[in-house]
């Protein structure tokens, strides 16, 4: 059986690999079909192809987009696009615009909780294409403000904390649009991290259908299987297809390795059946 893994991130945004170090890696671990799907950019595809070139992987191009939904965060991972359109990189472009402002607004945000130099400390950690809030999280724990990444997004990057910016990113329907005019693939990354109730998740997947979207990803990095049971079952009733990806971004996280995730279960479509 073929091994899929369709999420995963590069220096080009917030992985901490370089997009051939990620298909050295990818081809370590096994994986047949890699796509290298950066936040809200492109800018790794090129040197991933290159790299992927001669060996028995294939690398899919591919891009992960923030999109707000109501009061929500979603993220939509575009799959096969062709990276040269122009409507979909004058999308990223507003995206990766937006970073910039947000930025800036986080480090005045910490300066006034007393963290100075937030921004400067951030960049340092982002290559200069994209700029997150993961950048942000290594600098505070270079700092020795927090122990480990996850413990500065609960401290201060999410609502309610010093450092928070609410995002207001590409519309869905956006998103949707630069996706499929770049011959993509629309896929709903981690559906289960939302912290959506089951009828706001069936919502957002029968918008995201009616607007040509393909999948679920129905087995993404670090899941309970419980999820995947559930989000299968969504996949079926609204005759979505399934996708499975690690949403890989560094080896120094050992729960999340770039091919290693369960299989999808045996009910579902999986996104590569249409390839
Ligand atoms: P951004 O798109 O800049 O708002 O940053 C979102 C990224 O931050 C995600 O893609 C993850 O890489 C990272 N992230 C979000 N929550 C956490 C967490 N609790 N621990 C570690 N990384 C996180
Ligand atoms: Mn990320
Ligand atoms: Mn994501
Ligand atoms: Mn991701």
């Amino acid at each position: 059986m073929t091994c899929y893994d369709l999420h995963s991130h590069s220096t080009a945004s917030d992985g901490s690999l370089t997009p051939e170090a990620l298909i050295a890696r990818a081809i370590e671990h096994n994986v047949e079909v890699l796509a290298l799907t950066d936040h809200d950019g492109t800018e790794g595809i090129e040197a991933a192809k290159k790299a992927a070139q001669g060996t028995d992987l294939d690398l899919i191009a591919g891009v992960e987009l923030s999109v707000t939904w109501g009061s929500k965060t979603v993220h939509i991972v575009g799959l096969g696009i062709d990276i040269k359109n122009q409507q979909l990189q004058q999308g990223l472009t507003k995206l990766r615009d937006y970073r910039v402002g947000r930025a800036e607004e986080i480090a005045k945000r910490l300066a006034k909780a007393g963290i100075e130099g937030a921004l400067d400390g951030a960049r340092k950690y982002a290559s200069d294409v994209m700029l997150g809030r993961l950048h942000f999280a290594q600098f505070l724990v270079e700092q020795g403000l927090a122990k480990d990444n996850n413990d500065v997004f609960k401290r201060y990057l999410v609502r309610n904390k010093p450092g928070y910016v609410p995002g207001q990113w590409a519309s869905l329907e956006d998103a949707m649009s630069w996706i499929n005019a770049a011959g993509g693939q629309a896929v709903i990354a981690h559906p289960a991290r939302y912290k959506m109730t089951a009828t706001k998740l069936r919502r957002l997947s029968t918008e995201f259908k009616e607007m040509g979207g393909a999948a679920l990803e129905v087995v993404s990095g670090r899941q309970h299987p419980e999820e995947i049971k559930t989000l299968a079952r969504l996949t079926e009733k609204l005759e979505l297809m399934a996708s499975r990806g690690s949403d890989f971004h560094t080896p120094d996280n050992s729960w999340v390795e770039l091919g290693r995730l369960a299989p999808l279960p045996e009910n579902v479509t999986p996104i590569w059946s249409t390839w």
